[in-house]
């Protein structure tokens, strides 16, 4: 039996979602439709906002409701200290330690060949641009993931950025390997960054 045509495009759009199979799909559709109808416009209208009102920070990469985000914009941080993060989310993990005073930058993913992904596919020319605009920033804490892309994109950032003379550290691995920055403890996260070694 084929479901009806409203209820087959539901689970279609919930099966997008990360991790979601046809089953959970067709649950969470049958779901929706016995939730109160001002529950679902209002879970409607926060999807829609989430993707329209939010954008790229246009110094940092970080997602933003303003440009420049409220970190870049802030002017009693750090500036003089840098955490390269694979992703937004990373940003959020790091904050919540609430240890770290300094600026960000958002690479928006790894260099994977097997994907195809090479520096021009990550925002890595906004960060060599912010460096010869010398924002003052004095050292670069490399914050990729304890994975082997993560790694290999550290590495060739460290490499790209050796010429210019700033100091670049990397995350001690109290991260275990192939561990993400998004999972972490704050105090796993405090001690990486407090054991972070120069490269
Ligand atoms: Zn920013």
């Amino acid at each position: 039996m084929q479901y009806p045509e409203p209820i087959a495009k539901l689970i279609e759009s919930y099966m997008k979602l990360p991790g979601i199979g046809m089953k959970s799909a067709t649950r969470m559709a049958f779901y929706t439709i016995d939730m109160d109808e001002s529950d679902v416009t209002s879970f409607a209208k926060s999807l829609i906002s989430a993707k329209r009102d939010l954008h790229y920070c246009s110094i940092c990469g970080n997602i933003t409701e303003s440009d420049p985000c409220i970190i870049c914009a802030d002017k009693t941080r750090d500036r003089s200290k840098l955490i390269v993060v694979e992703q937004p989310r990373d940003v959020m993990s790091l904050e919540k330690m609430r240890e770290y005073q300094g600026l960000y930058h958002v690479l928006h993913g790894v260099l994977s060949p097997i994907e195809g992904k090479g520096p021009d596919d990550l925002n890595i020319t906004s960060l060599v641009k912010r460096l010869q605009n010398d924002e003052g920033i004095k050292e670069i804490i490399l914050a990729t993931n304890a994975t082997p892309e993560g790694e290999a994109t550290a590495m060739y950032i460290s490499r790209l950025l050796k010429p210019a003379g700033i100091k670049t550290t990397r995350l001690a691995h109290g991260l275990s390997v192939g561990s993400d920055i998004e999972y972490a403890d704050e105090m796993t996260l405090f001690k990486a960054l407090e054991g972070r070694t120069e490269i």
